[in-house]
């Protein structure tokens, strides 16, 4: 059977769509198109599922609702069984014993020795099983609850938050100016300058960057607050994911940077979308609308942040934050 089916993402130029994204964390459209899985199921291409191949998936589905059903029957039948067998149980018990014939004094005892034998195996047994059922019950509420939770985050992925950034004016050898709007570096030597806040998470947020002055090389981006700021040469788990005004883009798990045509110089301003969400950075030059996104490791805190390097005292490397830019005149 043929879907007929259209990308949804204005975007993506009405392409047909080619497969269905099964990961677990993903909070874009489902439905997938040739551009969607470049710029948003990239970091999960093993979980793209063709639309031919999805028809088995529902029938796995399926089996494993009719194998929960024999399950629950299974456990509903042994419970059944158990409360029978009490119920007969507590047929002779009584406490009104001192009128009772010999004769009838044994089947008391022996009843009295089978609940014995209840209160030492059967209700450890039934305590274990019950103890058992409290992660279950958890679990399946967890479980429940995904769903609500997948529809949240693809309403938050869908909006993208300006963050109001600052400089801090603590660090050694960076000129803070402009009410932390603006840092400088006038000195020899390449330099991490953290902003703050840290960017949240299970959100998608932007922050747009004015290149005063380029000096020997200014990059931008992300990186961990513990990076080692004035290492100067990048060298795996570096801790950041930032692009040079070169179009080299540093990614902290590799151990070079890449070349890409994603260029700025002095008087360019860059927006990047740092989306916690889908777990990737995006930088996109205003002037010229040109992109460049990679994938990010989430599991430490990350800041917005600049790499500065000078050339000399009279060509330093310099950038300001603008705050306010209207996101959506530019994308
Ligand atoms: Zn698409
Ligand atoms: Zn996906």
């Amino acid at each position: 059977m043929e879907i007929q089916l259209l990308c949804l993402y204005s975007n993506h130029n009405n392409s047909q769509i080619l497969g269905l994204c099964l990961n677990e964390d993903c909070c874009s459209q489902r439905a997938y198109c040739k551009e969607c899985i470049e710029t948003l199921h990239f970091n999960h291409l093993n979980d793209l599922c063709s639309l031919d191949s999805f028809g088995k998936k529902i029938q796995e589905a399926s089996l494993t609702l009719d194998s929960l059903s024999k399950r629950l029957e299974q456990v509903k039948s042994y419970i059944e069984s158990i409360t029978k067998c009490q119920k007969q149980l507590f047929s002779f018990l009584q406490s009104d014993f001192y009128n009772l014939s010999h004769q009838r004094f044994n089947p008391i005892i022996d009843q009295l020795i089978a609940i014995k034998k209840i209160d030492k195996e059967l209700i450890p047994m039934l305590g274990n099983i019950c103890k058992d059922f409290q992660p279950m019950m958890a679990k399946f509420l967890e479980i429940q609850d995904y769903q609500n939770k997948q529809e949240f985050c693809r309403v938050q992925s869908q909006i993208v938050e300006p963050l109001n950034i600052v400089f801090h004016n603590t660090m050694d050898s960076i000129y803070v100016f402009d009410q932390g709007k603006k840092a400088m570096k006038s000195t020899l030597g390449y330099q991490f300058v953290i902003c703050h806040p840290v960017i949240p998470k299970q959100k998608r947020v932007c922050f747009t960057f004015e290149i005063l002055s380029v000096g020997l090389r200014t990059a931008l981006g992300v990186c961990h607050k513990d990076i080692n700021i004035k290492i100067q040469q990048l060298k795996e788990g570096h801790g950041s994911y930032i692009m040079v005004n070169s179009g080299n883009c540093f990614e902290s798990s590799k151990p070079q940077g890449t070349k890409t045509t994603f260029e700025f110089e002095k008087g360019s301003k860059i927006l990047v979308e740092v989306n916690t969400i889908q777990k990737k950075i995006i930088w996109k030059n205003l002037d010229n609308l040109s992109e460049y996104s990679v994938a990010i490791d989430t599991s430490k805190d990350l800041y917005p942040c600049l790499r500065l390097g000078c050339k000399s005292q009279q060509e330093s490397s310099s950038v300001g934050i603008i705050d306010n830019y209207n996101y959506f005149q530019a994308s």
